[in-house]
């Protein structure tokens, strides 16, 4: 009843409660099984934008919660790799169903923390890190283990993390966006913007 791979999906032979995925990054937030901890879609299709998936590459999410973004670079092309690194067993179970449910079930799955967990892993040629990002030793971990010429992205939500990212754009430049998303909601019988908390996004190129 299902066609998560989008290949015969066409909406006016769909059959009646078909889920037809869109072919462009930012999926609904519902069609992931989640806690709260999911980079919410509008975040997550500016920050897949950001890694720029091209053939062939391996990506390391870091902290993948429910391995929204591992997923949505698996979506971009079928020679797209990634690893998932979470620390919760609960959140890396949860990201191994997603990645079957939305059709990208080799996406590989190392339940463990970073920057312990990412030692003996494939060399990525690019590195998110959602999660994780202010412990001690990741940041400086996952910038070694990327490839020459490879590309880091990195999300801040908190002002621990983000005074981090700030220093290391100090230090070695790259690109410093901050996020801001609102949404519609209701204030009462009216409607009013209801802001995301804002995201710091620290892009560099090795
Ligand atoms: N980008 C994810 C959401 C990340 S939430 C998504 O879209 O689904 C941040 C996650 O990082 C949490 O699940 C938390 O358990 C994990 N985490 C925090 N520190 C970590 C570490 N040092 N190593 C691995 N995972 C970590």
């Amino acid at each position: 009843d299902i066609d998560p791979l989008n290949l015969c999906a066409i909406s006016v032979v769909a059959l009646p409660g078909a889920r037809i995925l869109p072919l462009t990054p930012g999926l609904a937030d519902d069609l992931f099984e989640h806690d709260g901890q999911i980079t919410k879609r509008d975040i997550r299709a500016v920050t897949v934008a950001a890694l720029a998936p091209r053939r062939g590459e391996l990506l390391w999410d870091i902290g993948a919660g429910a391995g929204s973004i591992a997923i949505e670079w698996m979506l971009a092309d079928p020679s797209c790799r990634a690893i998932a690194i979470e620390s919760d067993p609960e959140r890396a179970a949860r990201i191994g169903r997603n990645a079957r449910s939305l059709g990208v079930s080799p996406l590989q799955v190392v339940r463990g923390t970073a920057p312990e967990a990412l030692a003996g892993l494939e060399p990525p040629h690019v590195i998110f890190i959602g999660g994780g990002g202010s412990d001690e030793g990741v940041l400086d971990a996952a910038m070694t283990a990327l490839r020459p010429g490879g590309r880091l992205v990195a999300n801040a939500v908190t002002l621990e993390l983000e005074a981090m990212l700030l220093a290391r754009h100090a230090e070695l430049g790259g690109r410093l966006t901050r996020i801001a998303v609102s949404h519609a909601d209701s204030i009462g019988s009216m409607t009013g913007w209801r802001p995301a908390m804002p995201v710091t996004q620290w892009s560099w190129s090795k």
